[in-house]
């Protein structure tokens, strides 16, 4: 089977580079330090609200984070996250507020990972991120699933204590397995979700059960919804998706049969596509290919060997 690791050079996937930050877990705990770098003059703060944060663009056409110090961030009591430390000792923190503060004199606006994940330096990008996973986490977690009371935040907001039981609660990930299935042929198998406007095509995908493997995932994944049969399996790289909680493993698989069935719940349609197929449907309009950050996008531009055409739309 041809080995795919070595081509991942095309384009890099969003939200899963080297961010440059440590994230400097062993401070968490420690509650002097942290309110040492809460006050030291260089640290940098933004605010993180509903899976957005305030964006800004430089005048040499960057986009970044609004970062202030944190003598003019909003006042907070307890949703403080500390996110780690850059190679200079700056030490970098989110907010988690109930709305972004205003900027109206400048030209800042808010923007979630999906809009901002591909505009933002790899640093920005990684601590929008990390913010964003721990909010979706705390939002989502307010109560101790062993005795249901009120749990409370801890560890600069990397835990959550339960005062009734004393047990403590660890951010969760969900793995998720996100595949390009191809034949012999060489074709590629994308297909359309149930809820995806007409014409939205792109890779199969699904959550890893328990007791499961990784590779167990995708070959099951890709027999429930589409009927076909998966042999080589080769994972790829990984992409943290927040969107709530989810870490996406993504895969190149080698189908072992062809015919198609969808299952009609999840997967509304499935078509195989040659390249040319599929560089003529993108130019008709008739397909969509997934867009933004999404590691599917890169999956699919992997097997295709070059950045996917634009549609009549742009
Ligand atoms: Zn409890």
């Amino acid at each position: 089977m041809t080995t795919w690791t070595d081509r991942t050079a095309i384009r890099p996937i969003a939200l899963s580079a080297a961010s440059g930050i440590d994230r400097a877990a062993h401070h968490r705990l420690d509650e002097a330090w942290l309110a040492a770098a809460w006050s030291h003059p260089t640290t940098r703060v933004f605010v993180v609200s509903g899976g957005q944060a305030l964006v800004d663009d430089t005048p040499d056409g960057r986009t970044e984070l609004v970062m202030t110090p944190a003598f003019e961030a909003p006042p907070t009591e307890t949703h403080r996250y500390f996110l780690g430390v850059d190679e200079d000792g700056v030490r970098y923190f989110a907010l988690q507020k109930d709305s972004l503060p205003g900027r109206m004199d400048q030209s800042a606006r808010p923007a979630g990972l999906r809009e901002a994940g591909a505009l933002l330096s790899e640093r920005d990008a990684g601590l929008l991120v990390h913010a964003v996973a721990l909010e979706n986490w705390q939002r989502l977690h307010r109560f101790c699933s062993r005795c249901g009371e009120r749990t409370v935040i801890a560890a600069a907001g990397h835990i959550r204590r339960c005062p009734a039981c004393g047990a403590e609660h660890y951010p969760r990930t969900d793995p998720a397995v996100i595949m390009l299935v191809t034949d012999e042929l060489d074709r590629a198998l994308l297909g359309r979700q149930v809820h995806w406007p007409e014409g939205r095509f792109s890779t199969l995908a699904g959550f890893v059960e328990p007791g499961e493997s990784i590779e167990q995932a995708v070959v099951r994944e890709v027999a429930e919804e589409v009927g076909v049969r998966v042999g080589d399996v080769e994972y790829l790289a990984s992409q943290p998706w927040p969107f709530p909680s989810s870490l996406m493993l993504g895969f190149m698989a080698r189908a072992t049969s062809s015919r198609i069935r969808v299952d009609g719940e999840e997967i509304h349609e499935a078509r195989w596509f040659s390249r040319d197929d599929l560089r003529t449907a993108i130019e008709s309009g008739e397909v969509l290919p997934p867009s933004g950050i999404s590691i599917a996008a890169r999956l699919i531009e992997l097997w295709y060997g070059e950045p996917l055409p634009r549609g009549p739309r742009g």
